[in-house]
C-alpha cells in the first residue's frame, strides 16, 4: 500500500494492485537470434520494489511536479499479507508497493504440448497461486486457444474448478485478429464471464478494440453473471481516435494502462476525461505488463496520475486514482471461489448455506485493527507453515464504486483441498455506525446512455462539472471512522462465495444485512492496547 500526503497535510493511502504481469518462459527473436523470456512471481516483486525506489526518489527531488508528496512511511504491506509474510517468508519477497498482482502465462514454450493449448502453463500459474509465500497476492488467470473450439471452454471451466481469477487471450499470438468475431471466441469468452471469470485481451490497436466492442454486443444477452468484465490490455494504443474512448466507456469495458509511456499516458487522460468527464475513471484498470514493459512504463504512468498537473487539468479526486490502483479491478474479480464456480446461483438463504463458527465484535481504532489483521496473518502464516490448510486467499472489501479500498477488511478462504465445503475468515469493519460504508461514493455509476459522453468543445460545462465534482469530494468515504464495531469472524459456507456481491462494502451486501440483524451488539469487546490482542485471536483463530 501507497502512503501519501497533500501539500495541506491530509494523509492518503492507496491499494494497488497490478492487473497485468507474466510468468513463464517464452521464445522471443532478439537481434535474429533465438533466446527465451521467462519471469517469476518473486521476480515480479523485485520490480515492484524498485518501482517504489524510482517513485520515491522522484517525489523527493521534484517535489513541484506532484500533487502528493510522500508520507512516512512511503509504503507498507496490508496487515493480514505483512503477517502472512513475515511469518511464512521472513518478509524476503516484499515488493510492498503493489499489494497483489495478476499474472498469466506467456505465450508459453510448452503451450502447445497438449490438446487444448496452454493446459500445463495453466497448471503452472494455478498452482504457484496455491502455494506459499505468493498465495495471498498472486491472482492467478489462465490462457486458452479459442481455435481450440469446445476443447478450450472445457479448459477455461477446469481451471475455474481450481480457482483460475480470469482469463487472458491474445489474438495476435493465436492468430486470430483478424477474426475477433468468431463464434469460438465468442465462446470462450461467454464461458468464462459466466464462471465469473473477468477476460483480458491483448488490445494494442483501435481495430482490435471495435472487434472487441462488437463482440460484446453481440455476447452480452448470454452473460448470466451481473458483475463482469472486459479488459482491453494496453487500451487499443492508438490514443489519438476520439472513438477509443467511447468503447472504453462501456460499462463492462475496461482499459488497462500497461504500454504507456510519457506523452501517451497524458494524453490518455485527458481525451477520456473529456470524452467521459464524470465516468472515465470506473474504467481504467492499472498494469504494467512485466516484463515486457518495466520500470520506464510503470514509473511514467504512476507518476503522472500523481501528478500536479493531471490533478489541474482535469480536478481528479482521490477515489478516481483509487478506482485506476485496485477498486475497478476488485468489483469484478470476486472472492477466490473454488468447488462452486460454475454456478450462477446467487441467492443468500442464511444459515442454510452459511453457518457461524465464531464471530466477536471489537471496538477499535484503524491502527488498532491493522494489528489485529497483522496477527491473523501470522496465526495464519503459522498453521500454513504446519500445513493445517492448503492455502488461503485474501479478498479486502472495495466501495460499491471502487473509489475507497477497505484494507482492514476482507475475506481469507481458507482452502483445504481434500474437503467439499469451505470454511473463510471473515475480517470486517461493520456498517453499525452511524451509516458507515453505506453510503455509495459520491459520484453516480456510470450513466452509459448516448448523451453521457460529453461535447468536449463545450467549456462552460465542463466548469460546471468540476465545481459539482469538487463539492461531491467532501461525501467520499475515502477513509475508516475514528473508531468502529470490528469483526473478526470464521464461517462456514456451502454456496459459491463469488456469486454475491460479497465484498462491495453497501448496504446491498446480503452478509453486512444478515449481521447486522443476527450479532448481538452487547457483546462488543472495547480494545485499547494491542498486547491483549494475541490471545483472544489465538483462542478464536484455534477453534
Ligand atoms: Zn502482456
Amino acid at each position: 500500500m501507497l502512503f501519501v500526503k497533500l501539500k495541506d497535510d491530509t494523509h492518503l493511502r492507496f491499494y494497488l494492485i497490478d492487473g497485468h504481469t507474466h510468468i513463464g518462459k517464452e521464445e522471443v527473436i532478439e537481434f535474429g537470434k533465438k533466446t527465451y523470456r521467462t519471469n517469476l512471481p518473486n521476480q515480479i516483486l523485485d520490480f515492484f520494489t524498485r518501482l517504489q525506489f524510482n517513485l520515491l526518489r522522484d517525489m523527493k527531488k521534484n517535489p513541484d511536479y506532484f500533487h502528493f508528496l510522500p508520507d512516512d512511511p512511503f509504503v507498507r504491506p496490508a496487515g493480514f499479507i505483512g503477517g502472512i509474510s513475515e511469518e511464512i517468508s521472513k518478509d524476503r519477497f516484499t515488493g510492498y508497493l503493489v499489494d497483489q498482482f495478476v499474472t498469466f502465462p506467456f505465450n508459453d514454450v510448452k503451450a502447445t504440448e497438449t490438446v487444448p493449448q496452454f493446459q500445463i502453463p495453466n497448471d503452472m500459474i494455478l498452482k504457484r497461486q496455491q502455494s506459499p509465500p505468493f498465495f495471498s497476492r498472486m491472482l492467478g488467470f489462465v490462457r486458452v486457444n479459442p481455435l481450440d473450439g469446445e476443447s478450450a471452454c472445457k479448459e477455461i471451466l477446469r481451471c475455474a474448478e481450481l480457482g483460475a481469477r480470469g482469463l487472458k487471450l491474445h489474438p495476435i499470438s493465436q492468430r486470430w485478429v483478424d477474426n475477433v468475431l468468431d463464434p469460438r471466441v465468442c465462446a470462450v469468452v461467454i464461458t468464462a464471464l459466466n464462471a465469473r471469470m473477468p477476460v483480458i485481451f491483448d488490445c494494442r490497436f483501435l481495430k482490435t478494440a471495435e472487434d472487441i466492442y462488437q463482440l460484446h454486443e453481440k455476447i452480452k444477452k448470454d452473460v448470466k453473471n451481473p458483475n463482469y468484465g472486459i479488459i482491453l490490455a494496453h487500451s487499443g494504443m492508438e490514443f489519438n481516435s476520439d472513438s477509443l474512448y467511447q468503447i472504453l466507456n462501456d460499462p463492462h469495458l475496461y482499459g488497462d494502462t500497461s504500454g504507456m509511456r510519457s506523452d501517451d499516458v497524458g494524453l490518455f487522460f485527458k481525451k477520456f476525461s473529456e470524452a467521459a468527464p464524470q465516468t472515465w475513471s470506473n474504467n481504467v484498470i492499472f498494469g504494467t505488463d512485466f516484463n515486457y514493459f518495466t520500470i520506464p512504463q510503470a514509473t511514467d504512468l504512476l507518476e503522472y496520475l500523481f501528478s500536479e498537473d493531471l490533478f489541474n487539468k482535469i480536478h481528479l479526486n482521490p477515489a478516481e486514482i483509487q478506482r485506476v490502483l485496485a477498486g475497478n479491478l476488485m468489483k469484478i474479480l470476486p472472492p477466490l471461489d473454488i468447488f462452486s464456480s460454475n454456478s450462477l446461483d446467487n441467492v443468500f438463504q442464511p444459515p442454510i448455506q452459511m453457518r457461524i463458527i465464531d464471530v466477536h465484535l471489537y471496538s477499535v481504532t484503524e491502527p488498532l485493527a491493522v494489528e489485529i489483521t497483522r496477527m491473523v496473518g501470522k496465526i495464519y502464516g503459522n498453521k500454513s507453515k504446519k500445513q493445517e490448510f492448503d492455502y488461503i486467499s485474501f479478498d479486502p472489501f472495495v466501495s460499491a464504486n471502487g473509489g475507497f479500498v477497505d484494507h482492514t477488511s476482507f475475506i481469507a478462504h481458507i482452502i483445504t483441498q481434500s474437503a467439499s465445503n469451505t470454511r473463510f475468515l471473515l475480517c470486517l469493519a461493520l456498517p453499525f455506525d452511524g451509516g458507515f460504508g453505506q453510503k455509495p461514493d459520491s459520484i453516480p455509476p456510470a450513466d452509459h446512455s448516448e448523451n453521457s459522453l460529453q461535447n468536449p468543445s463545450n467549456p462552460s460545462n465542463a466548469t460546471n462539472r468540476l465545481t459539482e465534482k469538487t463539492s461531491e469530494l467532501l461525501e467520499i468515504p475515502l477513509s475508516l471512522p475514528e473508531r468502529f464495531t470490528y469483526l473478526v469472524g470464521l464461517f462456514d459456507c456451502n454456496m459459491p462465495l463469488s456469486g454475491l456481491n460479497l465484498r462491495v462494502r453497501d448496504s446491498e451486501n446480503p452478509i453486512f444485512k444478515y449481521l447486522n440483524e443476527t450479532i448481538p451488539r452487547d457483546s462488543i469487546q472495547i480494545i485499547t492496547q494491542s498486547d491483549i490482542l494475541p490471545t483472544i485471536l489465538q483462542n478464536l483463530l484455534n477453534t
